[in-house]
């Protein structure tokens, strides 16, 4: 091993869990976080998002030795269930097997657990309220800043890894170097969370193994059930627009609006003003950029190298697995970091391209055709063509979610079934047609 003290930027999920798996292959691991301890600040616990954890990122926490009490924390839901206006229910399996179930956590509860994984390893150092203002790529070198006091400091390492989200440090100085590409779009469509809170006795007050979702064309409702019975419920709407954020202004339109799309969820939410009103409305933004890194000096990772938007649930799960793919790409190379940046930009980047155009489609799929007969029909296709055919047909969902197949490779072969299956039943039509004019000739 050449490369030895690595400083990582940002102790959320992707942070975290690298800082674990550097930290158990024996690299001196410094890991920078702008906020506080989130183990010892409790407070937004209710406020924080849920995310469903599937099979990629199942995998890299296993890798890192974490799999078993994160599942510990989470909820399996092994299928959608659609509520339509009327408030009738239509349960759609993920697949006929048992570990066709994606897992509910809280994102702070699942950080918090990362946090404490990294911080028993004595190879690994966590400085809380940390901020980093500056990276000096030559040498390389972070400058932090102390919150509470406004201390710089000063970080050199072997090399930086910027695993700081959608708004990376890291990647803002990465820009300033000639020939960096850079997109950033952000949807018409924000997010709000709302609460479900528990029944009595802590009971769910809808069926809690499933991942429940108000499709209402244009704009959805989701919810995702906790431990405790509650759900936590993620709004999706139009910033403008009769059914939007800007629109819905007071407590009268909020009811109504919800009394007239929404009714069942409606009677169970008690703390819906207060959650609509104080609760903040969040962006939803893609961000590409190119390249990764900055020789074997720097590296993003995660959201500061591929945010998508959350309709696939995917964005968690891919950041996990660039954690497992670069671990495994620094060991493979033992230790060479220069060339484990290199390959696990080039085999990564057209794969997580690819999973933000499927997210980006997938939002139009959940909210305008989940409660559709023909897309139940379609479902139910699909899953007849896995079983009867399992090693030729999967369905692109199953691939992306209960597979480690690369998403651009999940894609192209999705693609390849449908072709196969559109001449398939183009050939029966036209087999068909010839058959009934046969008839009607001979007749
Ligand atoms: C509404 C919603 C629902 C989602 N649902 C899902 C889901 O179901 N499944 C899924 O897989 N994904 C989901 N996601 C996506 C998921 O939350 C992100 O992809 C994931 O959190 C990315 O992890 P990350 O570690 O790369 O970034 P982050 O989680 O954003 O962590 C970045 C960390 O860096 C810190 N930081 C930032 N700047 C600095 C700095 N200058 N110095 C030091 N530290 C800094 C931040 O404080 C933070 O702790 C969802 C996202 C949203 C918004």
């Amino acid at each position: 091993m050449s490369e030895r003290h690595i400083v990582v930027l940002g102790a959320g999920l992707a942070g975290s869990l690298m800082a674990i798996l550097l930290g158990r292959a024996g690299y001196e691991v410094e890991l920078c976080e702008r906020r506080a301890d989130p183990r010892e600040d409790r407070a937004p616990e209710g406020r924080s998002i849920n995310l469903a954890l599937s099979t990629r990122g199942l995998y890299a926490l296993e890798r890192a030795g974490v799999l078993e009490p994160v599942l510990a924390l989470a909820t399996p839901m092994r299928g959608r269930m659609i509520h339509d206006e009327q408030g009738a229910l239509t349960f759609q399996p993920y697949g006929p097997l048992p570990e066709h179930a994606i897992h509910s956590v809280s994102r702070a509860e699942l950080n918090r657990l990362l946090i404490a994984a990294a911080d028993q390893l004595e190879n690994v150092r966590i400085r809380f309220e940390h901020k980093c203002v500056e990276v000096d790529l030559e040498r390389p070198a972070v400058t932090l800043e102390h919150g509470p006091s406004g201390e710089p400091l000063v970080a050199e390492a072997d090399a930086v890894i910027g695993a700081d989200g959608a708004f990376s440090a890291l990647r803002s100085v990465m820009q300033r170097q000639e020939r960096f590409s850079f997109e950033q779009a952000y949807l018409d469509h924000g997010y709000k969370e709302l609460t479900i809170p528990p029944g009595p006795g802590g009971q769910h007050r809808m069926e809690p193994n499933a991942l429940h979702i108000w499709p209402r064309g244009g704009f959805m409702m989701i919810a995702l059930p906790n431990l405790d019975g509650s759900f936590t419920c993620t709004l999706f709407w139009p910033f403008e627009g009769p059914h939007g954020f800007a629109a819905v202004s007071d407590e009268r339109k909020l009811r109504q609006l919800f009394e007239s799309t929404f009714p069942d969820a409606l009677a169970l939410m008690p703390t819906l003003i207060e959650d609509y009103f104080q609760n903040r409305t969040g962006s939803l933004v893609t961000i590409r950029c190119r390249p990764w890194r900055c020789e074997g000096k720097a590296l993003l990772l995660g959201d500061s190298a591929h945010a998508v938007v959350p309709f696939y649930g995917q964005g968690a799960n891919a950041a996990f697995e660039d954690c497992a793919l670069l671990a495994d790409a620094i060991e493979r190379h033992d230790g060479r970091l220069e060339q484990a940046f290199a390959e696990f930009e080039t085999q990564r980047k057209r794969h997580v391209d690819a999973l933000s155009e499927l997210a980006l489609a997938n939002y139009v799929e959940m909210r305008d055709h989940t409660a559709s007969r023909w897309f139940v029909f379609r479902k139910k296709l699909e899953q007849l063509a896995h079983f009867l055919l399992p090693s030729w047909y999967v369905p692109l969902y199953t691939m992306v979610t209960f597979t480690r197949i690369p998403y651009g490779e999940a894609r192209r072969r999705a693609a390849r079934q449908a072709r196969v299956v559109r001449w398939a039943l183009g050939s029966l039509g036209v087999g068909l047609a010839a058959l009934i004019l046969g008839a009607l000739v001979w007749r």
